[in-house]
């Protein structure tokens, strides 16, 4: 158990009015700065500014893809299965790659429906499905527009993420050549 013992008021403390007028004050001084000083005021004119977030922050999804443009996933339903809102949709095909088994025709995730609770992305086995976006607001008209198909969540571009090797891989990243290489695909 802690005691906090309060301490006793002083007598200008006790008379209030000083206290009253310094509170005033305080009030005065923020009044002021947000009419002379505005930039230095730490808000944001929300929607035309936007927060800056850190990439661990739990935004918008991507799905990561290979050298050659291929989506990652590999259509194991893992997050589906995982995620506790059930909004993720997954259809899946045979690959055309003998080294992998299939590969998905349909990845939708309802943006309205999901939580970003990011247990999703904990759940696949092969680093597919990621959160960095830093998209963290969404605005649409429609409900329908919420939801992010597989071309909108493999429609990223590697230049917003300069020092991750695995969006690098992809094309049009720096090490896309290599890792074209590596996989024995042709390199164009
Ligand atoms: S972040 Fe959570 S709620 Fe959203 S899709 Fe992933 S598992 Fe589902
Ligand atoms: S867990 Fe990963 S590989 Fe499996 S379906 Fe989801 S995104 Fe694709």
């Amino acid at each position: 158990m802690r005691i906090i013992r309060q301490k006793p008021m002083t007598l200008g403390e006790r008379l209030y009015i000083f206290e009253a007028i310094r509170g005033l004050w305080t009030t005065l001084k923020h009044a002021a700065r947000g009419l002379f000083d505005y930039d230095s005021l730490p808000t944001i004119s929300y929607p035309e500014g936007q927060p800056e977030v850190r990439n661990t922050y739990r935004a918008k999804h991507r799905l990561m893809l290979r050298p050659d443009g291929t989506p990652r996933c590999v259509a194991c339903g893992m997050c589906a299965a995982a995620c506790p809102a059930h909004c993720i949709f997954i259809e899946a095909t045979q690959s055309d790659d003998p080294r992998i088994e299939k590969r998905v025709m349909r990845f939708d995730i309802d943006h309205l429906t999901c939580v970003f609770c990011g247990l999703c992305v904990e759940a696949c086995p092969v680093d597919a499905l990621r959160m960095d976006t830093k998209v963290i607001s969404f605005e649409h008209r429609t409900r329908d527009e919420f939801v992010s198909s597989l071309f909108d969540l493999t429609n990223w571009n590697p230049a917003d993420y300069p020092e991750d090797e695995q969006s690098q891989k992809a094309p049009g990243g720096t090490l896309n050549k290599q890792a074209l290489e590596t996989w024995g695909m042709e390199v164009k």
